[in-house]
C-alpha cells in the first residue's frame, strides 16, 4: 500500500493533522490502534473557551460549559470564584476524536481503525511502516512521510535519548478518572465550575478534580507525578478517598460509575528532544507538548498540528514540483472536486527544509509561559508532600482570593504568572 503521508494515532494531534492535510488535497492515511474512538476516552478534556474558536471545534464535541473555579484544600479550606459568563468547556474526548477523524474522512483521508503501527524503517527516500490489524495479520505501508502522533507512547519515534544531544529525562504523571452519574442535586452543585482538590492530604504530589459533564454526569479524578524516591499509595485508593470526602453518603450510594479510565502524561520540560528522524516526525504528546501543571495537552497537541501542517505542505509541494519549497496549495473546499495531486518523484532532494523549522516554530508557538509552567509543575507537584508544602500552597491560594474568575483562567490556562508579579515571584523562584 502506498500513500504520501501516513499519520499514526488518531488523538487530537493526529486527527487534526490528517484533516488539515486532506483538506488541502494531500494523500493521507490515518491509522489508529483503537477499533472504536468512543472507547478509552481517557482525557478529562477541560479547555478554556477561546480554544474552541481557535481550533474550529463544533459544539457537538462540548459536554458542558463552566464559568468559575473552586479550589478545595489544603485541608478543609474552600475557595471559589464565579465568572457569570462561560470561561471554558469540558469536552467529550471520544466525540472530539470521532469528529476530527470524520472531518479527515470527509476531505478524502483514508482512515483505518484497529491498526497498530509496529515499526517504521527508512528505505531509500521512502518509509516502510508495518501495521498489525486486530486479527493479527500484518500490512506494510510505503509513504514519503510518517507522522508519529501516538501520544506519550512515542511508538515509532521512541523516547528521547538517555545521553548525548537532545537527551532529556521525561517527567511522568499518572491519572485515574471515573465518569459517574449522580443525583441531579449533586450535579447542580458542581455543574458551573472546574473544581480542584489541592494539598497533600487530598493527593500527595498531585491533585484531584471534579469536572461537570452532560447532566447529571461528573468526571472525578486524581493524578500525581511519579516519584521513584517515594512510596506512593495506589491511585485507586486515593480516588475512592477523594470521592468519600466530596460526596455525601446518600449521593455515593446513588452514584453509578459509567466508565473508569486513566493514563500517563510524559513530557520533557525543556523540549530539547529530537522531533524527527528523517521523514518520521513526532506530533503532540509524542514531542512533549503536554503541560504537567494542569495535566493539559489537547490545545497544545492541536497547536503542534497547526505548526507542522504548513511546513509539511511546503515539503510536499516541493517534492511534487521538484523544488525545495513551494506555495501552500488552496484548500479542496475552495476547489470542489479537485483530485489529490499525484506525487512526482524527481530524484533525491535534501531532507525536509520546511520541516527543519518545526522544533523552533513549535517552541515559539508554545511560548515562554508554557516552559515556565512546566518547570513550576515539576517543582510544585513533586514537592507537595507534608505540612510545609501545604502551607506554601495555602499562602499562594490566599493571595488569589481577591481575584476574579477570569484572572484564575488566565493564570491556570494562560500561564500568566507575571500578572502576580511580586506576590508570586518568591513562589515561582522556590523561595516560599
Ligand atoms: C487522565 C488524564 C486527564 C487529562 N486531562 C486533560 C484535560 O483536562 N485537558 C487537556 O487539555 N488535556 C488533558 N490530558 C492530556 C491530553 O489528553 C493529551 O495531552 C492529549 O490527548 C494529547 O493528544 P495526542 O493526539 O498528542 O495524543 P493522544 O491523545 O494520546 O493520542 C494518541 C493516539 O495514538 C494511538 N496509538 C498509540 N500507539 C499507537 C500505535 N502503535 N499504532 C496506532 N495507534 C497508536 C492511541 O490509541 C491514541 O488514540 C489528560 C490526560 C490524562 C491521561
Amino acid at each position: 500500500m502506498r500513500c504520501r503521508v501516513l499519520v499514526v494515532g488518531a488523538g487530537p494531534a493526529g486527527g487534526d493533522l490528517a484533516r488539515q492535510l486532506a483538506a488541502r488535497g494531500e494523500d493521507v492515511v490515518l491509522v489508529e490502534r483503537l477499533p472504536d474512538l468512543r472507547r478509552a476516552a481517557f482525557s478529562s478534556a477541560a479547555l478554556p473557551l477561546d480554544a474552541l474558536d481557535r481550533f474550529g471545534l463544533p459544539s457537538s464535541v462540548v459536554a458542558h460549559r463552566w464559568s468559575g473555579w473552586e479550589l478545595l484544600g489544603p485541608g478543609e479550606a474552600r475557595r471559589s470564584w464565579q465568572g457569570g459568563r462561560p470561561q471554558g468547556v469540558v469536552l467529550d474526548f471520544g466525540a472530539l476524536r470521532e469528529w476530527l477523524v470524520g472531518e479527515a474522512q470527509r476531505w478524502g483521508a483514508r482512515v483505518w481503525l484497529g491498526h497498530r503501527a509496529l515499526a517504521c524503517h527508512q528505505e531509500a527516500d521512502r518509509l516502510r511502516t508495518v501495521l498489525r490489524r486486530g486479527d493479527g495479520s500484518e500490512i506494510e505501508v510505503h509513504s514519503d512521510w510518517v507522522i508519529d502522533a501516538t501520544g506519550q507512547e512515542r511508538s515509532l519515534l521512541g523516547d528521547p535519548p538517555a545521553a548525548g544531544p537532545g537527551s532529556e529525562q521525561l517527567v511522568s504523571g499518572v491519572g485515574l478518572e471515573w465518569l459517574v452519574q449522580v443525583p441531579s442535586s449533586c450535579w447542580d452543585r458542581w455543574s458551573d465550575r472546574l473544581a480542584f482538590c489541592l494539598g497533600s492530604d487530598w493527593v500527595a504530589q498531585g491533585y484531584g478534580w471534579v469536572f461537570p459533564m452532560q447532566a447529571p454526569r461528573l468526571k472525578l479524578g486524581v493524578c500525581r507525578l511519579l516519584d521513584p524516591s517515594r512510596d506512593q499509595p495506589p491511585l485507586g485508593a486515593v480516588l475512592e478517598r477523594l470521592i468519600e470526602r466530596l460526596l455525601a453518603p446518600a449521593e455515593r450510594q446513588a452514584m453509578a460509575v459509567l466508565d473508569r479510565h486513566g493514563g500517563l502524561i510524559r513530557s520533557s520540560i525543556r523540549r530539547r528532544e529530537p522531533h524527527r528522524r528523517g521523514r518520521l516526525v513526532g506530533l503532540g504528546d509524542a514531542v512533549s507538548t503536554a503541560n504537567l501543571l494542569g495535566g493539559e495537552g489537547i490545545r497544545h497537541a492541536l497547536m503542534s498540528s497547526r505548526v507542522l501542517a504548513p511546513l509539511l505542505l511546503e515539503e510536499l509541494q516541493g517534492q511534487a514540483s521538484g523544488s525545495v519549497t513551494g506555495p501552500t496549495p488552496p484548500t479542496r473546499g475552495a476547489m470542489p472536486g479537485t483530485a489529490p495531486p499525484t506525487r512526482t518523484m524527481l530524484g533525491p532532494r535534501p531532507l525536509g527544509r520546511g520541516v527543519d523549522r518545526y522544533p523552533l516554530e513549535l517552541q515559539r508557538a508554545l511560548g515562554w509561559r508554557w516552559s515556565l509552567s512546566g518547570r513550576l509543575a515539576r517543582r510544585t507537584w513533586l514537592g507537595l508532600h507534608g505540612s510545609a508544602a501545604d502551607r506554601r500552597l495555602g499562602s499562594l491560594l490566599t493571595s488569589l482570593e481577591q481575584e476574579r474568575a477570569s484572572a484564575l483562567t488566565d493564570l491556570l490556562f494562560g500561564y500568566r504568572f507575571e500578572r502576580y508579579g511580586i506576590r508570586a515571584l518568591p513562589y515561582l523562584l522556590g523561595l516560599r
